[in-house]
């Protein structure tokens, strides 16, 4: 029976469901893995993942049907990302088999905590990968634990599709050569001083600059970065220590096959903000999160509005959350039926 939960309210915080996945890599190989009730991990006190942050992570949504059905969305670009996670961390990689498979159980046991179609909830999965054992040196780790929990969500940014405000930071939160295109832990670490700046100042999270020259947009906090110009191009940053959003290749996609714009991967200057007629961040737990405005150094720049969603932005919304929840046409293999 579906859980008791006003649905509609959820945000973005852990809610404890019954089960999660766990495998152990132990003399060159994975075991099978297992679903086990106990939310707590017993490891060494020498773990690299605890010491030199020897972990990554991913983040992926199961959506409810209005068949009833379970879909997720493109899991296998998951499993894809978390093994260059993996090799950038020196870290065993999970197979794809394992990966889908663990994520697939974690769902199905848990499916009480989904919410209804049309309650706005999912179920966000957290897989993750983390260097375990007894160790000391810096050196990659004697074992490691892949797992997957699931918490029901709703909006990231609490305006959810209310425009918010973003502060341009003076900080980098990865290095030009280094781990900001994998989803590890450090850069998240790295960001939580300059994430808190900002909200104290009452924005919603920060936006990095490229690291190498500070001249560019990167990242959103924990999101991608799209610009619409008047001229109806979709650009979204180019850049090495970038995390490669699945949410932004697929809007990339969406935003030429289906809505006919221009789609590009390049450069956005931070002094070129007028090109832009709205503005967005994406990513699977923001989805699109419109931009109102980004303040850089004494300079408020506004976008489409401060309080109203843009009209691409919102179609590009409606299109990519329609697939997500079966409502409308995938793309060939978006689309992994849980049940
Ligand atoms: C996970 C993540 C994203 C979003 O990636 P999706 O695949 O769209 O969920 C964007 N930026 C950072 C830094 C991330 O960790």
């Amino acid at each position: 029976m579906t859980k008791n939960i006003d649905w509609q309210n959820l945000g973005f915080s852990y809610i404890k469901t019954d089960y999660r996945f766990i495998a152990h890599w132990k003399n060159g190989e994975w075991n099978e893995g297992e679903l086990t009730q106990d939310d707590t991990l017993h490891i060494h006190e020498g773990s690299p993942a605890l010491h030199y942050g020897q972990q990554c992570f991913e983040g992926l949504k199961a959506y409810r049907c209005k068949d009833n059905s379970i879909n997720l969305f493109r899991p296998e670009e998951n499993a894809k990302r978390l093994q260059k996670s993996c090799a950038r961390l020196l870290m065993p990689q999970v197979p794809a088999e394992l990966f889908i498979r663990a994520c697939t159980e974690v769902v199905k046991a848990n499916k009480d905590w989904l919410g209804p179609y049309g309650s706005g909830a999912t179920l966000y999965l957290r897989p993750f990968v983390i260097g375990v054992g007894e160790n000391l040196g810096l050196h990659s780790a004697p074992e490691f634990i892949f797992s997957v929990f699931c918490c029901p969500v709703g909006a990231y940014f609490k305006n959810g599709m209310k425009p918010s405000n973003f502060l341009i930071s003076e900080y980098d939160r990865a290095a030009p050569a280094g781990t900001g295109a994998a989803k590890v832990g450090g850069n998240y670490a790295a960001s939580l001083y300059p994430g808190k700046l900002a909200k104290e100042r009452n924005f919603a999270d920060c936006i990095y600059l490229d690291p190498k020259t500070h001249t560019k947009i990167e990242e959103v906090g924990a999101a991608n970065f799209f610009g619409i110009t008047a001229d109806n191009k979709f650009i979204t940053p180019n850049s090495p220590s970038i995390l490669p959003s699945i949410t932004k290749y697929s809007l990339l996609y969406l935003a030429k096959e289906r809505l006919g714009l221009e789609a590009i991967e390049g450069d956005i200057y931070i002094d070129k903000l007028d090109q832009f007629i709205e503005a967005g961040a994406c990513g699977t737990a923001a989805v699109i999160s419109p931009i109102g405005g980004i303040q850089y150094g004494d300079d408020f720049h506004v976008f489409y509005s401060e309080t109203e969603v843009g009209p691409i932005t919102q179609r590009l919304y409606d299109e990519l959350v329609g697939i997500q929840f079966g409502d409308i046409e995938a793309p060939e293999g978006w689309i992994v039926k849980v049940e």
